[in-house]
This record gives C-alpha cells, structure tokens and sequence, in this order.
C-alpha cells in the first residue's frame, strides 16, 4: 500500500515556520498585511476567504477585505489595486478569479505589484520563477505541491518528473519549479500522444487536468510518487481529484488524496508569501 502524503501534516509543518516568524516580525512592530479583492459573491471564493480570514487571523497576520459588485468597472479594481499597491502597511494583494466575464484578466493581474503578487498570478512573477532565482512568488497551488515533495523527502534532482496538464497557475510553473531542481521533465497535455505509457516513465507524476478519475493504474508504477492536484465536484457535489484514487493507490510508492492533499497546503503557502513579503520589505527599509 502507498504511503499517503497528507496535506496537513505539510501545512502543519509551515504554519510553524510562519509562527516564529511571525515573531520576529512582530518585535519589529511590523504586521504581516493581506488585502484580499473579491468580486461578487462565488460559494467558492467565499469558502476560500472564510479559511484565509480563519487562519490568518490565528497567525496575527491582517487582513483587508475589498468586496465588489460582480459587475464592478475595471477602472474601479484597477483603482482600488493601486491603492493597495502604493499603501506600505499591505505585504499581500489576493484577487479572486476568474474575474468577471468584462474584466481583461491578464492586464489587471499585471497590475498587482510584483512585491505584493504572493499568489504569483502577474507576468512579473510567472518571469521568475522561470527564471528560478527564487526572487518572486509562484502560484500557491504549484508551490503547494513542491512542498509536499519536499515534507516527505521524495527525491527530485536526477529523477524523472510528468507533469499532467500545462496551464499557467500550476502545469508550468510546477514543470519548471521541478526543473530548477534538477529534474528531468515531461509536459502533457490534451495533445499528448501515448498519454498513459508518458506518465508512467515518471519517478513523479503531477496530475493537474480537472477530469475526475483520469489517471488510473494504466499511467502509474510501483515506485512512482503521484501528486493529485485536481479537484472535481460530481453532481452530488462530492469532490474527487484527476486519479482514481482507490484503483492507483495499491499500485504506487506514495500518493496524495482528494480531498486533504495539495488543496490542504494552499493557504499555508499563501501566508507564509504575505510574511515573506513583509520581511523583505523590513529589510529593503533598513538599507534604504
Ligand atoms: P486548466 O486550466 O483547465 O488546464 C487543464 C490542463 O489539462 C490543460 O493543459 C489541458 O490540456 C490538460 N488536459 C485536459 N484534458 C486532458 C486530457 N484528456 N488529456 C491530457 N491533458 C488534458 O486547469 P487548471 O487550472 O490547471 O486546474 C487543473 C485542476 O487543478 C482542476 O481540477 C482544478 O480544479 C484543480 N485546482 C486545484 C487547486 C488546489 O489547490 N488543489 C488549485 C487550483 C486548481 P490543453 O492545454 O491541451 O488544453
């Protein structure tokens, strides 16, 4: 039977780590600020604000709601995105997507500035983490899975890495987040030829596609390690991920499962990203 790579032993593990930092910041009098915009009332943006307000507020980081009307003018959250941008007590800017059906997506994302981009959404920050300087904020889904990979001690440098789905908040910048580290990388997606026997030369399979039960035992092995980031809600309105979990389990080295995987990690990332920011922007002021 795999090992199974729980999430919150993972999100754990960095509100930790975001803890004791929050100390040190704390003794600099400096308090670790998100500003979170949300247009319209989405079920789903509402669940996820309610679990960042919840454990942001038991860290003691800040936060600063901005709730729009669905039908807000771009101006508007362009407006209130500068705001946010030039004030020096927010570390962090959130913005809920998809933005409504009127906005130019990319061009408001882009204006997020790249300091305060801690869910990596900006061409800025998609540009560094290709750049792998470990300067900017990667998506915190596909920072959620480098972080499982590494809680549990699952080799990357030298191994081999498929990565299932090639979309910008997760497919790519988790392909070149194993590749800074010294994996060697496949990408596939909806083109892919063979796609069973591509997976299965993984040592990791990331599976990020958004179709339930995709991935079965045809497109694992014995030793791989499977990362499930798909989340998938059937007409019940029960969640499963891209892999057929109880038929792939058996038939793997380590596994993670939807729920309580990779979603579990997200918010961890994310705050630890607002901490961070406050860090370097207590260090930039010092040597300025
Ligand atoms: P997306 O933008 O729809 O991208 C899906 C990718 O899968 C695309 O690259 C697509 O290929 C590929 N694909 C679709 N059908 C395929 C098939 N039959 N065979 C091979 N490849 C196929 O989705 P996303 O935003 O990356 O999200 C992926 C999944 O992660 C979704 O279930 C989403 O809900 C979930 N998610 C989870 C979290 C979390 O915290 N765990 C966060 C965000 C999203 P093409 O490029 O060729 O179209």
């Amino acid at each position: 039977m795999a090992q199974i790579l729980r999430g919150k032993e993972v999100a754990v593990a960095l509100n930790k780590d975001s803890a004791a930092a929050m100390d040190a910041l704390k003794a600099q009098r400096i308090s670790p600020t998100l500003a979170m915009i949300r247009m319209g009332e989405n079920p789903d943006d509402l669940a996820y604000e309610a679990s960042i307000v919840k454990k942001a507020q038991s860290m003691g980081i800040q936060i600063l709601g901005c709730d729009l009307k669905k039908d807000v003018d771009q101006k508007e959250l362009e407006a209130h995105i500068n705001g946010f941008n030039h004030d020096p007590y927010v570390h962090g800017i959130l913005l809920f997507r998809p933005l409504p059906s009127q906005m130019d997506e990319q061009a408001v994302l882009d204006l997020i500035s790249p300091e305060k981009d801690v869910d990596g959404v900006s061409e800025v920050s998609m540009g560094k983490v290709y750049a792998g300087n470990g300067e900017g904020f990667g998506p915190c889904t596909a920072e959620s899975v480098m972080a499982i990979l590494k809680h549990y001690n699952i080799p990357i440098s030298g191994k081999r890495a498929v990565v299932l789905g090639r979309s910008l908040v997760i497919g790519k910048p988790v392909a070149m987040m194993l590749l800074g580290q010294n994996a060697t990388v496949t990408l596939c997606h909806s083109k892919t030829q063979d796609l069973s026997n591509e997976c299965k030369r993984g040592d990791i399979l990331i599976a990020a596609v958004g179709k339930a039960s995709m991935v079965d035992a045809s497109f694992v092995h014995e030793n791989q390690t499977v990362i499930d980031v798909g989340i998938n809600v059937d007409a019940e309105g029960n969640l499963s991920g891209d892999v057929n979990f109880s038929e792939v389990s058996p038939q793997v080295a380590a596994i993670t499962p939807v729920p309580g995987g990779v979603g579990t990690v997200t918010t961890a990332i994310l705050l630890q990203h607002v901490i961070r920011s406050a860090q370097r922007q207590a260090k930039s002021m010092k040597i300025g």
